[in-house]
């Protein structure tokens, strides 16, 4: 699942969605810490009337979707530290999905850090920022997960590579006596 994939279901300007502008920089990973929710059922919980407070993240990804809450422009309150706010984009990765959002999770990173033009470098763990034991189920393979997003940043790249559409201009060549000796193909 690539970004352009998501579903956008944006917040109204509210608590959790100021509209500040977000200097982007890196990309903060989280799993959701709840056994059971979905990418649907934590986009709606960002909605309940008991939720009061600002706590919010911009895309999650589940088994079979991934929705956007808050634009990727925007600051969203995932990263517990000011820091952490006001640079990165915080990802929710649904804990009842298992490997299979965390595949669409490895898609979708990779499709997000290609269009930044960024690398791996530019991951972050929730821990990083606050300390706090997140993505408690990434962590302990931290570094297998950011490998597997940089394979999967290549593969996309020769994918993108082998779909660009080329320029290919036809040529017609004759002989001196005006015989066509057939078509030059060039690549622009
Ligand atoms: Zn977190």
């Amino acid at each position: 699942m690539k970004y352009s994939q998501i579903i956008k279901k944006h917040l109204p300007i509210n608590k959790k969605r100021t509209g500040k502008k977000l200097d982007c920089q890196y990309i903060t990973i989280h799993n959701t810490g709840n056994p059971k929710s979905t990418a649907d059922s934590e986009r709606r919980y960002l909605e309940n009337p008991e939720n009061t407070n600002a706590t919010g993240w911009h895309i999650v990804i589940g088994g079979k979707e991934a929705i956007e809450a808050i634009p990727i422009s925007e600051v969203a309150y995932h990263a517990g530290t000011s820091a952490g706010n006001n640079t990165s984009i915080g990802i929710e990765i649904c804990d009842s999905a298992g490997l299979a959002a965390e595949k669409n999770a490895i898609e979708l990173v990779a499709s997000l850090l290609i269009q930044k033009g960024w690398g791996i470098e530019k991951l972050k763990t929730h821990k990083d920022w606050s300390g706090k034991y997140c993505p408690h189920i990434i962590l302990p393979r931290w570094n297998q997960f950011k490998n597997d997003i940089a394979a999967e940043i290549t593969k996309q790249k020769a994918e993108q590579g082998t779909t660009v559409e080329k320029n290919i201009k036809e040529i017609e060549v004759f002989d001196k006596a005006g015989r066509s000796l057939g078509i030059l193909k060039i690549e622009l």
